[in-house]
């Protein structure tokens, strides 16, 4: 029987758990369970519990025959076509599966967005006692977490961010959003000599390649992300799948986001069962904006819209992808 390893408990191989793969199957991954990244803003903002965001990978493992080993992957030699874990733990593969994420490329002042169970323990920590926060990344993600922090902790929020992330139009309407929430924006990057001037630096600027990508002698981008063809199999070792932010499709690139992880998920599943689908990225995609309170902006093709109703949008989506892993 095929060993099949599956790294990493992302939405891709949440999936797979649901769908059952066949094989002798091992799921290596830090966490019991897996944390839903669109809703991680709301759980800051309190409109969730955490039970509410998360998905429990280890029982999906559980309930579809999975071995599942709690640990990180620290290396994986794709000619030998074994993975070492943290711990020394080395397991062989037939077939692997790769839904590691990406890691935020945070200094160590700060307090990083991933992983995100470290970050939900930290946030839950701090968010009595702090009065001033700086939020770094200007992204949908620091978008979303400057309005929650602000929402939720009362605090003085400065997002800061040294590029512009969005179209014109957007980008106004998030201004006035963040305006609202008094969120002070500032485009220029944030350096360390500003560090004193906050109780919490949140970073979540900058989604990078975990560094054995690069090493595992699997062909990878110029930024360290595992290259995948269409089928979502690694372009220089066809064992091997990877699926959400840690795979660029070579000939189709498409930004990293939870969006694009989710459309990856049943594609991958497919294949990993044994048949051949074809990923092909979505040409537009709706992103849904929370902005601290129930309330955001809702964004398709070029054009936006926003209010209470989007809110109401993007929680049931969200809730319906969470619910269906719900057992
Ligand atoms: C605050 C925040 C809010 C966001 N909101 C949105 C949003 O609203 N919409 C959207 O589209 N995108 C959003 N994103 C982006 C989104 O989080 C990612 O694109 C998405 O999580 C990618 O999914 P994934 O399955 O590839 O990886 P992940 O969801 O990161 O899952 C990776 C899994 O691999 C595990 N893992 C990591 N390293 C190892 C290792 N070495 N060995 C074994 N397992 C490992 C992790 O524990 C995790 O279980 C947000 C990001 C942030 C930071």
């Amino acid at each position: 029987m095929k060993r099949v390893l599956l790294v990493g408990g992302g939405h891709a191989h949440a999936w797979v758990l649901r769908a059952g793969v066949p094989g002798e199957v091992t799921l290596v991954t830090p966490y019991p369970h897996h944390v839903y990244s669109g809703m991680l803003p709301g759980f800051v903002a309190g409109h969730y519990k955490l039970d509410e965001i998360r998905i429990d990978v280890a029982t999906l493992a559980a309930r579809a025959g999975v071995k599942l080993v709690l640990g990180s992957v620290a290396a994986l030699d794709a000619k030998r076509r074994i993975a070492r874990l943290d711990d020394g733990l080395e397991l062989p593969y037939d077939r692997a599966s790769l839904d590691v994420g990406s890691q935020a490329a945070a200094p160590d002042y700060a307090l990083a967005a991933k992983p995100f169970e470290h970050f939900m323990e930290q946030w839950l920590e701090a968010k009595d006692r702090v009065r001033t926060a700086a939020v770094v990344g200007g992204g949908a993600a620091g978008v979303e977490m400057a309005m929650a922090v602000a929402h939720r902790a009362n605090a003085r929020v400065t997002l800061y961010s040294d590029r512009p992330m969005f179209r014109a139009g957007l980008a106004r309407r998030i201004a006035r959003q963040l305006a609202r929430n008094g969120v002070d924006l500032r485009s220029v990057a944030f350096a360390e000599s500003m560090r004193g001037e906050y109780d919490l630096v949140i970073w979540t600027a900058g989604a990078a390649a975990l560094p054995w990508l690069r090493e595992s002698g699997l062909a990878t981008d110029e930024r360290g992300f595992v290259l995948v063809d269409d089928r979502l199999r690694s372009v220089s070792h066809p064992e091997v799948y990877a699926a959400g932010d840690c795979a660029t499709l070579r000939d189709a690139p498409h930004p990293k986001s939870g969006v694009f992880a989710v459309r990856h998920a049943p594609v991958l599943a497919a294949n990993l069962a044994g048949a051949q689908q074809r990923y092909v990225p979505q040409r537009r995609t709706l992103a849904l904006i929370g902005c601290g309170e129930r309330f955001a902006i809702a964004d398709w093709g070029g054009v936006s819209w926003e209010g209470a109703w989007a809110w109401r949008w993007k929680d049931r989506i969200d809730r319906r992808w969470v619910e269906r892993f719900t057992l």
